[in-house]
């Protein structure tokens, strides 16, 4: 029965090919493939597989929060109870907010660190807990996301501080808000001797927003920071169950910071180095020995798919260089400019790199069906090395070639209003494929040669791979 509802699908298939299919075919001949990545294959995998499954195409990671989500003390709880589903569907890790108290308390975001160690525990800066919760919250969240091969990622804030006491500083010759002796948890204690100007430079790399700029060449702050036993990073790692680390703000300090923090605690990480230059994150990557943004592959996805020229996709991207090394993204707490976002999380759902999805568009404002078969789709079929197969302003057709018997992927995106169709080579040879997404009910059968004729609705995307 099966074998006949084949033969049926297969002829439908091959007696509606016209003549025009063939110039068509030939047309796509002269197309260079490109292949854009060289390796063995393998995807990229979290350094440990400790509370995290590792799939084929190498899991996702969520945003576990965007910017200003409710106030209250009640975030880890509701990033707890989305734990089971998130799981389900593939998430393999997610990366929280900054988790300790800030200046401005349970109003903040968290990014004005003020106490490492107040995980909501001890009342200064008008509260107890945190914006997001309590203590004993954070480490249920944690325990809860371990129990599901969740991976969790701290945001950690190491260029500047916020919130200290005025003192006298000699070396502006007038009174700064460097004076951290006070801090509840009576560790990491910091004076103006931590901060840019000391006795060791002037300034770093960058401040930001004019908040105290911590000095990361000071003992004091080298060894709090991942040196000592109970300092943040190994307390973070060992006491509070945290997996890796997400760095804030990069761009302020040396890479040889982050450097130092992976030879000392290890663990996954990624820093915020905001720029569009490859050449740039590329070399920030390999100096901090650290995955980084692929906010280039960011920008491109921005002019691609808003400016309609899908040919943009051609250029070059962080996860091209080095897809260990990129995390890619469609949106996070700071940014989002990108409308056609089930286009961009079709592309980076489909290619190499780390993807990220933002919650705000998974719980909230995107089709979690869809997200949910894209996540399915990069964790089971997305594997091995990418081949730009066919560009043109509203057209762009890729392939992972597949690694270790995994068939890998044919995605094709479509940027205009009307059906797309279009020959292309295949890996695959005599064999039957499909599209995943469901998008297309057509089941072709490849030629000898690899050839096959796939089709994209509207404004969408279709995503083929072998029929099993
Ligand atoms: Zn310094
Ligand atoms: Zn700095
Ligand atoms: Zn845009």
């Amino acid at each position: 029965m099966k074998y006949l509802k084949l033969v049926i699908v297969a002829f439908l298939f091959f007696s509606c090919q016209t003549e025009e299919d063939t110039i068509q075919k030939e047309e796509a001949f002269n197309q260079t493939i490109v292949q854009v990545t060289k390796h063995k294959g393998k995807s990229f995998q979290l350094p440990t597989t400790k509370f995290a499954k590792s799939t084929p195409g190498g899991g996702v990671l969520m945003q576990a929060f965007y910017w200003d989500v409710p106030a209250g003390g009640a975030w880890w709880n509701t990033v707890k109870s989305k734990i089971d589903a998130w799981s389900n569907v593939g998430i393999n890790a997610i990366w929280l907010p900054p988790a300790t108290k800030a200046q401005n308390g349970a109003f903040s975001m968290g990014y004005d660190p003020y106490d490492y160690f107040d995980f909501g525990e001890f009342n200064q800066n008008g509260s107890i807990e945190t914006r997001f919760g309590s203590k004993t919250e954070l480490l249920s969240l944690i325990n809860k996301a371990h129990s599901k091969n969740i991976q969790v990622f701290a945001d950690i804030v190491l260029n500047h501080n916020s919130g200290g006491q005025l003192e006298y500083n000699n070396y502006t010759n007038s009174n700064t808000w460097t004076d951290f002796i006070n801090v509840a948890s009576g560790k990491f204690l910091r004076t103006k001797e931590d901060f840019h100007p000391n006795n060791i430079h002037a300034n770093d790399w960058g401040s930001f927003g004019g908040f105290p700029d911590l000095c990361h060449d000071v003992q004091n702050v080298k060894d709090w920071l991942w040196l000592r036993t109970d300092g943040v990073g190994k307390y973070y790692k060992n006491v509070i169950g945290f997996d890796g680390w997400r760095f804030d703000y990069v761009k302020g300090f040396s890479p040889s910071v982050i450097h130092n923090w992976n030879a000392n605690i290890g663990g996954f990480s990624v820093g915020e180095y905001w720029d569009s230059n490859v050449d740039t994150l590329n070399w920030w990557a390999n100096s901090a020995n650290s995955n980084v943004f692929d906010f280039a592959c960011y920008y491109k996805m921005n002019d691609a798919f808003d400016g309609n020229n899908l040919n943009i996709l051609n250029e070059d991207m962080m996860w091209k260089r080095n897809p260990f090394k990129a995390v890619t993204f469609v949106t996070n707490h700071d940014t989002d400019i990108i409308w056609k976002k089930m286009l961009a999380y079709a592309y980076i759902l489909t290619h190499e790199g780390y993807p990220t999805i933002f919650y705000k568009d998974y719980e909230v404002w995107l089709n979690k069906g869809k997200l949910n078969n894209l996540i399915w789709i990069h964790n089971n079929k997305a594997t091995g090395t990418t081949s730009i197969l066919y560009t043109d302003n509203d057209e762009y057709i890729a392939r992972r070639n597949g690694y270790n018997g995994n068939p890998g992927l044919v995605v094709y995106l479509n940027n205009s209003n009307s059906w797309k169709e279009r020959w292309i080579p295949t890996n695959w040879y005599n064999t039957q494929i499909k599209d995943f997404t469901g998008n297309s009910n057509w089941y072709p059968v490849t030629q000898s040669g690899g050839w096959v004729k796939i089709q994209s609705p509207p404004s969408s995307y279709s995503i083929w791979s072998v029929n099993m």
